[in-house]
């Protein structure tokens, strides 16, 4: 069938992606240029309690996941964010590694820093040996002797935030100074998972998808309320659905509105939007400076909220109508990291992670996926797939 393969337009996008740079790694072109910002007096970003932990954050903190330019970590510092996020296998550790030489010699509680280790599930019989390897690695990495906060990466349910021997080995790291706060990141989009860390008294942060786009917002945004209440940190991500304002990924995204638009949440402590260059950051701090959310913009996301665009709902709709069962809304992730994000490198990672192969749909003989989104997922999927026979070293 015609979507089973990666069709010309979708070649040539793909390709002209590749060949504009956006997906190439920097080595391979011209470093961007370092710009100093340390005469700029800090900003006046409202601040907020991180749930029960006695720390306030500013509302705007960065997520390092995608930067790899030290100078635009170093314009974030001085313009008073001090809440980096990253994540063990950002990079493949080069984000951790980027952000413990920039914070080197840095007095310690000028930074808040917040890492992420993906482990298998159910546990493995090694779990917690390898859960301590992992973490021994991002502590050398990052060049500290403990994180701000560590999370368990990417829970997917339930039964993972109550897993006996995941909380007992993360309550152990956090009793031995290694993490000073625990917490558990997730793109579910599962309320009751928030519900189920209150329930446990074990997060102090809970990192989750949070924005105009998503399909139980008002459940989220209830979730959210009773996590906090019961004293959990809240941080924002996925606030801008992907980056982009269309499905193809054409038209960049009003990165102030989506920011102000979860700000509007009190019980949102701080949003980590991933900023990749400088006039992102300034597009963020301006928001961030000036956060109150304009009838203008209300009515720019609410006239976004019906179409199309990059953010799938993980509703899971679409996986029972799949004869192969394959992971489409991780897959629909994945398209999201190379066509919003830009970020090829992310994308590979999470195709590989998900094991899948550039021809995931060979030998359908026709989609039977029916996505309420609209999402022609035969067709992302073919468009995305190519990305595993780009040699890693040539992409971001
Ligand atoms: S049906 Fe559509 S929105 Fe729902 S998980 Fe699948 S791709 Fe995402
Ligand atoms: S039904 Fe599944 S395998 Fe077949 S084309 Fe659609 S997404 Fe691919």
């Amino acid at each position: 069938m015609e979507n089973n393969t990666m069709n010309r337009r979708d070649f040539l996008r793909i390709s002209a992606l590749i060949g504009a740079g956006t997906l190439v790694a920097p080595t391979a072109l011209a470093t961007l240029p370092g710009r100093q910002r340390d005469d700029e007096v800090e900003s006046s970003i409202p601040r907020r309690a991180l749930g029960r932990t006695g720390v306030e954050l500013p509302i705007l903190s960065m997520g390092v996941m995608r930067a790899d330019n030290p100078n635009l970590l170093r314009a974030a510092y001085n313009a008073g964010i001090f809440h980096f996020d990253t994540a063990h296998g950002y990079q493949n550790g080069r984000n951790e590694e980027m952000i413990g030489n920039f914070f080197q010699g840095k007095p310690r509680d000028s930074f808040f820093v917040g890492t992420k280790i993906k482990m298998n599930y159910p546990p493995r019989d090694n779990f917690e040996e390898e859960l301590n390897e992992r973490l021994s690695l991002s502590l050398r990495r990052l060049k500290m002797e403990r994180v701000d906060v560590l999370y368990m990466h990417a829970f997917a349910s339930v039964a993972e935030v109550v897993d006996e021997r995941v909380v007992a080995a993360m309550r152990k790291i956090k009793d031995d100074g290694r993490a000073r706060f625990i917490g558990f990141s997730t793109h579910a989009h599962k309320p009751e998972m928030l519900d189920a860390a209150a329930g446990s008294g074990v997060y102090d942060v809970a990192l989750v998808s949070y924005n105009f786009k998503l399909g139980n917002v008002a459940e989220t945004t209830l979730a959210i309320e009773r996590a906090a209440r019961a004293g959990i940190g809240i941080v924002a991500m996925k606030t801008m659905t992907g980056g982009r304002e269309d499905a193809a990924g054409e038209r960049k995204i009003n990165a102030g509105a989506c920011l102000k638009w979860a700000w509007q949440n009190e019980h949102v402590t701080t949003a980590i939007p991933g900023f990749t260059n400088f006039d992102e950051l300034d597009e963020c701090l301006a928001a961030g400076r000036s956060p109150g959310i304009s009838a203008d913009e209300e009515r720019y996301l609410a006239g976004l909220r019906e179409q199309e665009m990059m953010f799938c709902q993980r509703c899971e709709a679409c996986v029972s109508r799949c004869p192969k069962r394959l992971p489409i809304p991780d897959i629909m992730r994945a398209y999201m990291y190379a066509y919003g994000y830009k970020q090829a490198s992310l994308s590979r990672e999470t195709l590989e992670e998900l094991a899948i192969n550039g021809d995931a749909c060979a030998g359908c003989a026709g989609c039977t996926v029916k996505c309420p989104a609209g999402f022609d997922v035969a067709r992302k999927i073919a468009a995305v797939t190519p990305v595993l026979n780009v040699p890693a070293e040539l992409l971001t």
